[in-house]
């Protein structure tokens, strides 16, 4: 008997970050981390689930669940292996549903739910292969992984035969790659010292903490008061020393004009990206801060919603740093694309991550590029939160700054049953067992 997916299954799940004010920066000053969080059971007796999210800061994770619910149609009663051996032709047929695709399209809470649906079919397809995705993606032929990507609307900027050629580009010398990565792991850098809610004594010792751990950069929250900025640089600098690397994150607080005005007065402390200075729809906004505040580069990612803007950011030469995220855009196929994108115009990915699970999710799609698209590391780290990684069954292990290759099988994203129950919102103990603010 052919055996099928037989149950698509939501969980909304929150953690009370706000209370402690990790997360805090100029635009979400109270974050309740969040996973809309999904299980697609089979009934093969292998007995594997796919798990996958989509991130949130709270208040609205009960309308992602519910998008992701309104997937179910698409996955449940499937051919199990049929469906995972064509992944690229799921990805297109739920994205292209016409009436779902109203509510974009391609982007916000339905794209995101499709994200957190085609992640868990690749978490649940690599833990049948008994590899991680990066090494199941490392492993697929150039051919297979163009198939992956919808090239409608990119082709004015990447063809699929210059995609091809990418791929076959990075194929000598893989070998030799994977056995670094093993050995040596994906560099990364921290945010965890720089929340605009932690104080001064705070951000000094954890600055010096991350260089002790081996961080060559660390990133910190700006845009909420210029004169606070200016006083926690120079304290985040004095800390840190002249040579680590010190970004800064401006969670789209401010307009063009003010965005360039505002980093003038930083440049001094030498920050080495600013991030999300303005709104992530505005293409040209972007560019023009980026002709301004040279030789400070411009990154973003976190918050565009598709691979067409993405195209545009890099035809424009807004950014000189690609942070794409793992769970915003349609997922594994979407980031595919993204990165192909990314090396085509030889700008470096540096991932966007933190929150919950999203550091577990995002190596993958970096060391899978290191192995198979752009075959390098070269000015390219993973951003390094760290929060809630307690919650996953194999959490991200970090050393020497570096994040480890993992080697269990799957995307990295499985919680454990006691968090799914404990913080299940609103009847979880942990909501239960907090006073209503
Ligand atoms: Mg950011």
């Amino acid at each position: 008997m052919t055996a099928r997916i037989t149950s698509l299954r939501t969980y909304d799940i929150r953690f009370p970050t706000s209370q402690e004010l990790d997360g805090s920066d100029a635009m979400n000053p109270d974050p309740d981390y969040s996973a809309a969080y999904v299980i697609i059971g089979t009934d093969h007796p292998d007995r594997h689930e796919g798990h996958g999210f989509a991130f949130t800061i709270g208040r609205g994770n009960d309308i992602q669940t519910t998008a992701i619910s309104a997937l179910e149609p698409y996955v449940v009663g499937r051919p199990l292996q049929a469906t995972l051996d064509d992944l690229g032709g799921v990805w297109r047929e739920m994205v292209h549903d016409s009436q779902l695709r109203w509510l974009g399209p391609e982007k916000g809470v339905m794209h995101m739910a499709i994200s957190a649906v085609v992640n868990a079919l690749w978490d649940l397809r690599a833990k049948r292969a008994g590899k991680p995705v990066w090494k199941l993606l490392a492993d697929l032929t150039p051919e297979e992984l163009v198939d992956l990507v919808d090239f409608r609307y990119l082709s004015d900027a990447l063809t699929p035969g210059e995609a091809l050629d990418i791929l076959r580009r990075a194929e000598p010398g893989k070998v030799e790659r994977e056995a670094y990565l093993l050995d040596h792991g994906y560099p990364g850098y921290t945010t965890t010292p720089g929340w605009l809610g932690y104080d001064d004594a705070k951000l000094a010792r954890l600055c010096k903490e991350a260089v002790a751990d081996g961080f060559t950069q660390i990133k910190l929250k700006v845009g909420a008061d210029v004169a606070d900025d200016v006083r926690r640089l120079a304290i985040a600098r004095e800390a840190v020393g002249p040579t680590v690397r010190i970004a800064v994150d401006a969670n789209q607080r401010w307009d063009v004009g003010q965005a360039i005005a505002w980093v003038r007065e930083l440049a001094r402390f030498d920050p080495w990206w600013v991030e999300e200075p303005t709104s992530p729809d505005d293409v040209l906004g972007h560019a023009t801060i980026a002709r301004a505040i040279s030789p400070v580069r411009v990154a973003t990612g976190e918050h565009v919603q598709n691979r067409v803007v993405f195209k545009q950011l890099l035809q424009s030469g807004a950014i000189s740093y690609l942070q794409l995220d793992a769970a915003r855009v349609a997922g594994v196929n979407e980031n595919v694309a993204i990165l192909l994108l990314a090396a085509k115009f030889g700008v470096p990915v540096c991932p966007h991550a933190g929150g919950v699970g999203l550091c577990e999710l995002v190596q993958h799609l970096s060391m899978f590029d290191y192995m198979a698209v752009s075959g390098s590391m070269e000015n390219r780290v993973i951003e390094f939160v760290d929060h809630l990684h307690e919650h996953f069954v194999h959490p991200v292990v970090i050393r020497n700054g570096n994040y480890v290759a993992p080697t269990s099988p799957g995307f990295s994203a499985t919680l454990r049953r006691r968090t799914l129950v404990d913080y299940a919102y609103p009847d979880g103990p942990v909501w239960t067992e907090v006073p209503a603010a």
